[in-house]
């Protein structure tokens, strides 16, 4: 796979996850640091890209916008459940039927396995092991139990040491394709950056409306065209953009 061409900015909308993406993924969900520059950054592919620029992670919006000031223009959290555009307004999906027992069995879980870290993110939960590898099985475990007792509004999303319990039918793909549908966004190619599992929906969606996936990281089965080795490697392709 090769790194993708430098896009027109004036026909491209751009779709960046964060996480693995725009920061180097941390121990920690909180834990990630925002290199110098990286606002301003954002701040001129946003005007170079006449606004069509969106953040699309699966952190609720509020860490997205406590990270990166708002400095890109759209910001999606929770693979779609929350969205903001540049008049600051949020919209949110309504919280599953079953999520309070899908809480109540994943909270469980962390208290038996205190390495085991739960992030609750309101509408959705997730379930990290990234500092205790050998308790994967454990926690896909619970987090099977948990989506049983959901049931079919919740489904299961695994990604990099991490499961999580999301609203079902929601997900990257179908925020990109519904942002893809409104101004400034509207008549344009979207290209969309990502390193996780979850980011393959959106790399189908994008390519379906004409556009194009780049993988961020190392090489897996992908419905990207592009890759980009990491996180060093899209900032100075996002940098080429801006002074193309
Ligand atoms: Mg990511």
């Amino acid at each position: 796979m090769n790194a993708p061409p430098v896009p027109d900015p004036a026909r491209c909308a751009l779709f960046l996850d964060f996480d693995g993406v725009l920061v180097d993924i941390a121990p920690r969900p909180d834990a990630v640091q925002v290199a110098p520059g990286i606002l301003a950054l954002l701040r001129r592919l946003a005007a170079c890209l006449h606004g069509r620029l969106a953040v699309v992670s699966g952190r609720p919006l509020a860490e997205i916008d406590h990270f990166l000031q708002r400095a890109a223009p759209h910001a999606v959290g929770l693979h779609g459940a929350e969205r903001r555009g540049p008049d600051g307004v949020l919209s949110r999906a309504l919280p599953a039927p079953g999520l309070e027992k899908a809480r109540h069995i994943l909270q469980q879980a962390a208290s038996d396995h205190p390495a085991l870290l739960l992030e609750d993110k309101g509408l959705a939960l997730a379930l990290h092991w990234r500092t205790a590898p050998e308790l994967g099985a454990s926690a896909l475990q619970a987090a099977t139990r948990a989506q049983a007792a959901a049931g079919n509004d919740m489904a299961l999303q695994p990604g990099k040491m991490v499961i999580e319990l999301k609203p079902a039918r929601i997900n990257k793909g179908s925020a990109l394709t519904d942002l893809m549908a409104r101004a400034p966004f509207a008549g344009t190619t979207p290209i969309m950056l990502g390193d996780d599992l979850t980011d393959e929906t959106a790399f189908r969606a994008a390519a379906g409306l004409g556009g194009a996936g780049v993988l961020v990281g190392p090489l897996r089965e992908t419905a990207a065209e592009y890759c980009l080795p990491d996180v060093a490697a899209v900032h100075d392709w996002l940098s080429a953009l801006t002074n193309s």
